[in-house]
């Protein structure tokens, strides 16, 4: 395997070379031993390692080895902390290493456009910068060992409901902004090994054939050199998708698709160069993964820490009327639902896996507080939504009899998993059924969330607190412990709108489509976007987490309020833990274009940092925002652009919590090619600062509608705005004869010269 790549290439035959290009079986790249190239093994992903054991699946079926089970990606993106997922990172590359894993299969950076989505537990957010992020410290973390990743999947794959077959239809700019937005910052930051193409199709085209988003802006545009990987049978046509640089397919088809590729060369529909380019990545990948030191073991325990650390971070406290948390140790609980016994930790599919440990909640209860005034009661079955009276009247009278009842609910395996979405938003019957009654009898009910995305919450009103804990991974117990009691304060801000009703959100109208077709006519406005432009209160906004302490922020400094859009602006905020205890905040910037020809969000997240204070600490905190930050994806010119103007810089303890704010000036620097002809604007013209000049000269020497001034300045602005829209041939059709085609011909002539 030392060999040069290119000089392994030429020894190997194009039926070795076709093989190469597809897996020996479920999870192993095939080894050329001839060669001495090893086989090397893949495997899920993202939050645990699911390494089988024995058989093969790639839905979860089959029992994998131990690993730790970290919270799945909904509840890490809550945490906004990048340097604990790149903890969490390292942990799971560490556990690849034991286990001779050479790339671990995620993460999943696909954005949340329908609650309703099936895997949303497995993504990190609704919007493109935060995910982005996100996804980029997860594969630093994981390949600082190593070990490669599989940023998945590429792309717009943002349901399950025909996900083998169905045609996403985006426009450009929502999917440059929105979308691949998504995925853009960690490629290019983070370099994943591979990346993983979805099963779907995109604007009429799968995926793992589209030439244009393997080739044109994955690696052409973005600079990326790795391996593209299908998802699991997303292979429709395998010429094509190696035509379009779909290098490497999972699983393997016993030899069937690397015939065709064969034939292909031989008809001449397929070129050798072109393989041979596929197998260098491979091969370059095989090689990256041979070199790395083997690891006999992990720190099983440390894991698990992290796994907790993690999951009590990502957590959110989403109400907490009347501070009744933290619970005061000493207080009588009664813990209520089968979620005690039974927590629901992950999620179901591909993702699935078998943890080391799980906590256990009645004992984290108990440690934590150093009591046994702990009692129990289940609620509600566990396995249907039937309401058990029996049930539901033991846990009233149990909560009643306590001084608190901390009540477990949330969705059930089979309300979410990979493979299907969900159809409503609703809690199962019995869950709800146990809120409200157990609600009746005991004033004082914390409500604990397990679910990978939001649900509706018709009994928030009934309830004092509510804490989410996502699918929190095999330390939820323990982490809901250390927030329930104190020991730690809740850090976890909403990394997504939770919407009152299903109808609120954008996509409700077009998800999942019709047929094979899924139109995400909503365009640009994806979650906070949207529910910030038609004003829609959410239940929770986004960016939405409270805490145990209260922050104050003051003295927002920008180094500079006039800059060209190729400069860089520092902006400087102060926080203060105003609070008694030792907590975290997360800071958020959000940019807000104040004028533009386009239509655009009316904020963006651009830049977030989470810091930890002792009561009465000030940090100052930082954020560097450059040419992107302001700019939007500008089809025409087919490149990103920032218009000339003012912009607001906002910073916000949530994205509907701004507390300070400032403007800043940005002056564009991109020049619009512009073809000068007789239906050009003459606003256009005016705004163009190359031909501005020559316009505004032709209008004072020209008084082409005389006849229509008047002195009033309110009736110039009138006339300006008119001017503006109209085309320069209109100029001949209302002048009256004064301005004729020959003087249009001259005019576009001397404009033209400008630019
Ligand atoms: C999933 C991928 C997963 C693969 C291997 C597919 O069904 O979509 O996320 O990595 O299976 O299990």
């Amino acid at each position: 395997m030392d060999a040069p790549i290119d000089e392994l290439i030429k020894k190997m035959t194009l039926e070795e070379k076709a093989g190469f290009l597809s897996g020996l079986d479920f999870w192993n790249l095939k080894g050329l031993e001839r060669l001495n190239i090893p086989s090397v093994m893949v495997t899920d992903g993202p939050h645990g390692l699911r390494k089988q054991a024995q058989g093969a699946d790639h839905l979860g079926l089959n029992a994998s080895v131990p690993a730790t089970c970290f919270p799945s990606a909904a509840g890490l993106a809550s945490t906004w902390d990048q340097d604990l997922i790149r903890r969490v990172g390292e942990a799971l590359g560490e556990e690849a290493k034991t286990e001779e894993v050479a790339v671990l299969l995620g993460p999943g950076t696909n954005i949340k456009r329908s609650p309703l989505c099936g895997r949303n537990f497995e993504y990190f957010s609704e919007d493109p910068y935060l995910s982005s992020m996100m996804a980029a410290s997860h594969i630093e973390g994981v390949q600082s060992k190593g070990i490669g990743t599989s940023l998945k999947h590429f792309a717009a794959n943002n349901q399950e409901h025909r996900r083998m077959s169905v045609d996403a239809r985006v426009d450009e700019r929502t999917l440059r902004e929105i979308y691949l937005a998504s995925f853009e910052h960690a490629v290019k930051q983070a370099a994943p090994w591979t990346v993983m193409c979805s099963y779907n199709q995109v604007n009429g085209e799968y995926a793992s054939e589209s030439y244009r988003l393997l080739t044109e802006i994955l690696r052409n545009e973005w600079g990326w050199d790795g391996v593209v990987v299908s998802d699991w049978g997303a292979v429709n046509e395998r010429v094509d998708g190696l035509n379009a640089g779909m290098d490497l397919e999972m699983p393997g088809t016993n030899g069937i698709h690397d015939r065709e590729i064969v034939e292909a060369v031989k008809k001449g529909d397929l070129t050798e160069a072109t393989i041979d380019t596929a197998v260098g990545r491979v091969l370059g990948l095989i090689q990256k993964a041979v070199k790395n030191q083997q690891q006999t073991s992990y720190d099983k325990e440390a894991h698990h820490r992290l796994a907790r650390e993690a999951a009590a971070e990502g957590m959110v406290l989403l109400k907490n009327e009347g501070r009744i948390l933290p619970l005061d140790k000493k207080a009588s609980v009664a813990l209520i639902g089968s979620f005690v016994k039974q927590p629901r930790i992950q999620g179901g599919g591909s993702s699935h896996i078998n943890p080391t440990r799980v906590d256990d909640v009645v004992e984290e209860v108990k440690k934590t507080t150093g009591t046994d005034r702990v009692t129990y009661a289940e609620g509600y079955p566990l396995e249907n939504d039937a309401i058990d009276e029996a049930r539901i009247e033991e846990a009233c009278t149990t909560a009643a009899a306590a001084d608190v009842a901390v009540l477990f609910a949330g969705l059930p395996d089979r309300y979410e998993s990979e493979g299907y979405d969900r159809k409503h938003l609703e809690l199962p019957e019995n869950h709800r059924a146990l809120i409200e009654r157990v609600a009746a009898v005991q004033p004082n009910v914390i409500v604990v969330l397990s679910n990978g995305a939001p649900v509706e919450m018709p009994w928030l009103d009934e309830v004092p607190a509510v804490l989410e804990g996502y699918l929190g991974g095999q330390a939820f117990g323990g982490a809901v412990a250390d927030l329930l009691f104190g020991d730690k304060t809740p850090s976890g801000k909403l990394a997504e709108t939770f919407p009152v009703r299903l109808v609120d959100n954008p996509s409700y109208l077009n998800f999942p489509g019709e047929g094979d077709v899924v139109e995400y006519k909503e365009g640009l406005f994806v979650g906070y976007r949207h529910y910030d432009a038609k004003q829609i209160e959410p239940l929770f906004p986004f960016g939405h987490g409270l805490s145990y302490s209260t922050f104050e922020y003051s003295s927002l400094m920008i180094d500079s309020h006039d800059i060209d859009d190729t400069e860089e602006v520092e902006v400087s905020v102060d926080v203060m833990n105003t609070g008694s205890v030792e907590a975290k905040e997360t800071v958020q910037l959000y940019v807000r274009d104040t004028e533009s020809s386009v239509i655009r969000p009316e904020k963006e997240l651009k830049g977030f940092a989470k810091v930890s204070l002792e009561p009465q600490e000030v940090k100052t905190i930082s954020f560097t925002l450059d040419r992107r930050s302001f700019a939007y994806y500008n089809v025409e010119l087919g490149d990103w652009q920032v218009e000339t103007g003012d912009f607001d810089i906002l910073i916000g303890k949530s994205s509907k919590d701004i507390v300070l704010k400032d403007t800043i000036h940005v002056r564009s620097t991109t020049v619009i090619p512009m073809a000068i002809h007789r239906n050009t604007l003459v606003g256009d013209l005016l705004k163009n600062p190359k031909t501005a000049s020559v316009m505004q000269e032709f209008l004072a020497e020209n008084n082409l509608f005389g006849g229509m001034e008047t002195e009033e300045g309110e009736m110039d602005a009138m006339m300006d705005a008119m001017m503006a829209n109209l085309p320069l041939r209109a100029l001949v059709n209302f002048s009256m004869g004064a301005f004729t085609e020959k003087h249009l011909q001259e005019l576009i002539g001397s404009l033209s010269r400008r630019i």
